[in-house]
């Protein structure tokens, strides 16, 4: 695991976090779970476009993963799955964060993120009076069933991965794959983080997208390449400048128990560079701890050359949340406007944009015709409609929201059927045929006929 603090680059300036935040709670894309309860530690939800621009994240990715790939299979397994599970995979005895505790004031860090740690409230010079690390493990357990035991007790994951090795045989007998092949799934994972922070950078629920390729273990420095530059250049294609985005790989002591090697992609948020996205040589540990933990065998056979061997994995595994943020910290931006005023813009690519367009008619007297434009659009895209107030409040609303094309629909349009659209980051406008609206969103979005 990473300390949060490694290196403090300077972020860039309109992307300042408390205004990350406080506009993904006044539009509704992210706010605290539990809010009317005075929320919960760790814990976030998602609002009408926040859920929005979470889909289209995920949906980009099992795009690229899944769908486009012949080597890689979907899988969507459950979130608690067999406790043995995790005995195998060794999370239930090392999957620890050291953790220490402030005498005085009772908090609780994590031993390696004391830089960032607030100061003590009962000391005089704000030092803290801390105990000796110990390894707080990071499973959040459950119990299944009426009976409360030992024996009922079961996890949930804290990676999305541990079924993928677990239902490796039979997907691989399923879809007749070969060595090499890929398997993959998006979902919850869960971690008791002891200081979640950073606003959803850090939570205690979050979604991991996983993908774990099956190989020879000759061959994993090859896939390790691949997949690296693979999962580069998925950041690049969802807007991500190059100047935000840069690779890591991990020191000697820096690696979790299963891994050989790994490289972290991470993201210049205003508070750092910071982890997005892990690829890890995971070798050829998982399948054999399940082997040897359920008995079943889960070595293959090459046909060719007819030799046995436990297939090596190499990892790739991207946080949604994670990758949400950044995309939302990245888009942000605050920009003058002429007479005096700003607009806050958020400047997403419109393959992730939550909304694709807003049909804004002039007047409420426009509502029929602009109502049926909208209706049209919307079985293609996720369109906006908004007849209430002023046209200029309505565009700033569209800005916050992203949305990267707003059709207006005047009095005019109803004589020369012909419809204005206006453009987010440019802000031009252009007067395009009514007919030719969808042909020219596809193109503009950057979808094919
Ligand atoms: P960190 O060092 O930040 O704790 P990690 O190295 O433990 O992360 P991995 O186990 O490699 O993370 O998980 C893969 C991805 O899952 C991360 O790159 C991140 O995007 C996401 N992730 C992990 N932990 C969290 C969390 N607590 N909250 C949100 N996303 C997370």
């Amino acid at each position: 695991m990473s300390a949060d603090t490694r290196e403090q680059a300077d972020a860039p300036a309109a992307a300042r976090m408390e205004d990350v935040v406080s506009l993904c709670a006044r539009r509704g894309y992210i706010f605290q779970s539990g809010e009317i309860y005075g929320g919960i530690n760790g814990f976030w939800d998602y609002g009408p476009l926040g859920v929005e621009l979470k889909n289209n994240v995920k949906a980009f990715w099992w795009q690229r993963m899944v769908r486009e790939r012949e080597d890689v299979e979907g899988l969507d397994s459950a979130i608690i799955t067999h406790p043995r599970t995790w005995e195998a995979s060794g999370h239930v005895a090392h999957f620890s964060d050291p953790m220490v505790d402030c005498r005085a004031c009772k908090k609780r860090f994590r031993a390696d993120q004391l830089d960032d740690a607030p100061k003590c409230t009962k000391s005089k010079d704000g030092s803290h009076d801390l105990t000796e690390p110990r390894d707080f493990n990071l499973m959040l357990s459950t119990q299944i069933g009426a009976h409360a035991d030992a024996a009922t007790t079961a996890y949930l994951r804290a990676e999305t991965c541990g079924s993928i090795f677990t239902d490796f045989r039979r997907v691989r007998e399923v879809a007749r794959q070969k060595i090499p092949f890929g398997m993959a799934q998006i979902g919850k994972a869960f971690r008791n983080e002891i200081n979640p922070r950073n606003f959803t950078f850090r939570s205690r629920e979050f979604e991991q997208a996983e993908m774990e390729f099956f190989c020879h273990p000759d061959s994993t420095d090859e896939w390790f390449e691949h997949w690296s530059s693979v999962r580069l250049d998925f950041h690049r294609d969802l807007g991500f400048s190059e100047a935000n985005l840069r690779t890591r790989p991990h020191g000697p002591d820096e690696l979790a128990h299963y891994c050989k090697r790994a490289i972290d992609i991470e993201f210049l948020f205003p508070f750092g560079w910071q982890e997005i996205e892990g690829i890890h040589d995971r070798g050829s540990y998982d399948l054999t701890q399940h082997t040897e933990f359920s008995g079943k065998e889960l070595a293959v056979t090459d046909e060719q050359t007819k030799e046995r061997f436990v297939p090596a994995v190499v990892e790739t595994s991207v946080g949604i949340d994670r990758t949400s943020l950044a995309l939302l910290c990245a888009a942000y931006a605050e920009e003058p406007l002429e007479g005096g005023e700003s607009r806050t813009v958020m400047r997403l690519s419109p393959r992730i944009a939550p909304i694709k367009a807003a049909i804004l008619p002039l007047s409420k007297k426009l509502s029929e015709p602009a109502r049926r434009l909208a209706a049209d659009l919307r079985k293609r895209w996720n369109v906006f409609y908004d007849d209430a107030g002023n046209i200029g409040r309505r565009y700033r609303r569209m800005d916050e929201a992203g949305t990267p094309f707003c059709v207006t629909y005047d009095f005019d349009s109803e004589t020369d059927q012909q419809v204005t659209v206006r453009e987010r980051d440019a802000m031009t406008q252009e007067r395009i045929p009514l007919e030719g609206v969808v042909a020219y969103l596809r193109e503009r979005l950057g979808e094919e006929a």
